[in-house]
This record gives structure tokens, sequence and C-alpha cells, in this order.
């Protein structure tokens, strides 16, 4: 790569990310190109930002357009590329009424004011704790770090925010025990991306929702990674089949355009009121411009559908190739994790990288797999290939 720009990030650019040498300079479908006009296949989505891939005809449309028209009001005005999106997102979720945030830490930043004030309002004070898996993650701003329920997300910056609690993932003993009077929500994400592609089991989940309406709890799904289209439904609690009372988005939902949104249930669908809550860009038209169009495409019967059942080829793919370097595969849709050995791990990406093959890892031996949902089974196919090379 252009050693250049390698060293001005060193000096002008905080050193909070560990990168590979790879610039980039333009992309298509799934394929990268770097600034030596090498190509990728890109199973990273930009950590599963990129649902519809690169330069999609449509997405690129749909910009140029809102770029000569408006880019920003604030939300002291309407404007339609919200409303239209707040009505996709409500109807396609069948919850109530939603609120647009910037990114994923910032909707769950509001979930959580949600799920306090709402218990604020109807029980009082000190009803505010809210209960989280142990290795999820939920973001990086005070909040949602605190939320995060990894250890080594609780160092340094301190003190950390007060209320938060964690629990053993599909355990509901560990949950009943720790659900005391002082609980006003539960937030997990039904499968935990960043910890490495773990989902949650379906009785596990049903049993929380069950204790959430028994205690008036609030039932907080994080859907940042696994929403919209990524696991096969338009969002995974679909196959939960549980009505959660909030639930954020981000990542997929803008395609590439920074969006995040929290949507709620007719419980707590007014809970926040005039001036309790905002934020400058949210709701702006270039990002909601462009989710409409996302939204119009992925939620359809036929893309979803495709996304199943690629993700299942691909899943199975992996599966058939034999190697003991292969230590499981698990996932839903096209979020898929490979645990290999975790001393090998950065050996792969690295072989992966050399071969144009781009990938992501999770948790401390996972490598992760967040492809754009239009990924052909040509595409899936190649993917194979190097990795049979790679893993024999
Ligand atoms: C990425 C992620 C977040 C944080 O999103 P940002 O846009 O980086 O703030 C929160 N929750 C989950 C499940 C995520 O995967």
């Amino acid at each position: 790569m252009n050693l250049e720009i390698k060293e001005k990030e060193n000096q002008y650019v905080m050193s909070t990310y560990g990168r590979f040498d790879i610039c980039f300079k333009k992309g298509n479908g799934c394929v990268l190109v770097d600034d030596e006009n090498h190509s990728y296949l890109d199973c990273t989505s930009g950590i599963g930002v990129n649902s519809l891939g690169h330069n999609h005809p449509e997405v690129v449309k749909v910009i140029q357009e809102q770029a000569q028209n408006l880019l920003h009001v604030s939300n002291l005005y309407y404007s339609e590329p919200m409303i239209y999106l707040a009505e996709k997102l409500v109807t396609a979720s069948h919850m109530n009424k939603v609120f647009f945030a910037n990114s994923g830490a910032e909707a769950n930043e509001g979930m959580i004011k949600i799920a306090r004030k709402y218990s604020y309002d109807k029980y009082g004070e000190n009803r505010n704790v809210i209960l989280t898996l142990k290795q999820s993650f939920h973001g990086r701003t005070m909040a949602t770090l605190s939320a995060t329920g990894q250890d080594k997300f609780h160092h340094y910056f301190y003190p950390f925010v007060d209320g938060f609690d964690y629990v053993e993932c599909n355990n509901i003993h560990d949950l009943e025990n720790k659900c005391d009077d002082k609980v006003c929500g539960i937030m997990m994400e039904l499968i935990q991306g960043e910890s490495g592609v773990v989902p949650l089991n379906v009785e596990y989940v049903q049993q929380v929702e069950k204790l959430c309406h028994e205690k008036d709890i609030l039932l907080m799904i994080d859907e940042v990674q696994t929403g919209i289209g990524r696991t096969g439904t338009l969002f995974a609690f679909e196959q939960y089949q549980i009505h959660p009372d909030l639930v954020s988005l981000a990542k997929g939902l803008g395609a590439g355009m920074p969006i995040g949104a929290v949507l709620a249930a007719e419980k707590c669908q007014n809970t926040l009121q005039k001036g309790e809550h905002g934020t400058t860009f949210g709701g702006n038209l270039m990002s909601c411009a462009v989710a409409n169009k996302v939204m119009e495409i992925v939620n359809q019967p036929d893309f979803l559908y495709e996304v199943e059942q690629k993700g299942n080829y691909f899943m199975n793919q992996i599966k058939a190739i034999s190697s003991s370097d292969i230590k499981e595969v698990r996932g839903k849709g096209l979020m898929i994790g490979i645990v290999v050995d975790e001393k090998k791990r950065m050996d792969y990406v690295n072989e992966f990288i050399k071969k144009g093959l781009l990938v992501l890892t999770a948790g401390i031996d996972v490598i992760r797999l967040l492809p754009p949902l239009i990924i052909s089974y040509e595409e899936i196919d190649k993917i194979i290939l190097i990795m049979q090379e790679v893993f024999q």
C-alpha cells in the first residue's frame, strides 16, 4: 500500500485501531479494490454495514438525487424520507414508533433511557437496573460500555454508569435469581456478534420474554448486527417468535450511511416526550433516503428467502471442508462464525488476505463472515475454494 498514507495515519490519527496494511479505493458488489488494484472478496461488509454491497446502482442513484435536493434540516421540521422510513420500519416490525439516531451505540442509549423512564413513570425511583448478558456487546459510549457484559471493556474509564448487571447466556435460573424488584429492562443480542456469533436458544429467549411480561420488565433486543435481513428474516426476533418492547437497529439499515433507530412497542411508544431525548443528525434526509431504499430491497420475501438459502449453502459448504482446523461452524443466514484454533486464527486471516478474501474475527477463536446480502452463489463458491486451500 501507499506507505505515505500509513505514516500520516500514524502521525495524525489516534491509534485506537489495529489496521491491516490495505488502503481501499473502490468497490463493486462483493468486490473491494485497493490502491494497487488488487481485488478482494468482501466477507466483512464494513462490519455488517454494506448490506447491499458496494456501489449498488439504486443506492448510488438515491444518494445522487437526495444530495441534489437536501442533506439535512434538523428535527425542528418535517421531512419526507424520515417519515416514510418510520412507516416502513414500524409496519415491518409490528412495533409502534421509532426514534432515529446515528449509530448502534446511540440507538442502544435511547433504548436504555426509554426503559428507565418507562419504569420511573410507572414505579418511581430505584427501579432502574438493566440486565444484560455476559459476553454481550452493546457499544462504546459510557452507558453502552457499562451494558456490555465483558470484563475487558470495564477498565480505565471509571466511573462507569451504574445500574447494569450481567447474567449468563441461556441460563434462565441465573436470570430469575438476578431479576429482583430493581430491574426495569433486559437487553440482549439474539446472536451475539462481537463475542463470536453465538446464537441464544429459542426456549431460553421465550422464557425471558415470559418473565419480562410477568414483571413488566422491558425486553430490549439489540438488533444492531442481526437486523435488516442479516439472519434471513428482516429481524432476528421473528425467528424467536417473540414480541420485544424495544429493538435497536443500525449497521445494515443504512447500507453505508450512518443511521441508528430504536423501535418501541405500544407499552413504551410514548415514554419519551418532547425535549426528553434528541440528536442533531438523527433522521437526516440523506441517511433516511438510503435506508428507505434498503428497506424496499431487503424487506421482500424473495430477497430474505435468498439470504436464508445462501446462508445455509455457505455454512454447509464450509462444514464440508474436511479439515481439523475447523472446530465448529455456526450462525444464521449470512452471519456465520467459524471456530478455529485461537493461536492460528490470525495466520488464517492473513492467508485469506493474500488470496484475496477479507473476513472478520470475533471472540477469541472465531472467524466471522458478514458478506453483503447480495452475494452470489458463484462468489460463495470462490470463497469456499480459498478456504479449502487455506484450511487443508
Ligand atoms: C456494532 C454493534 C453495536 C455498536 O454499534 P456502533 O454503530 O458501533 O455504535 C452495538 N450492538 C451490537 C450488537 C453491535 O454489533
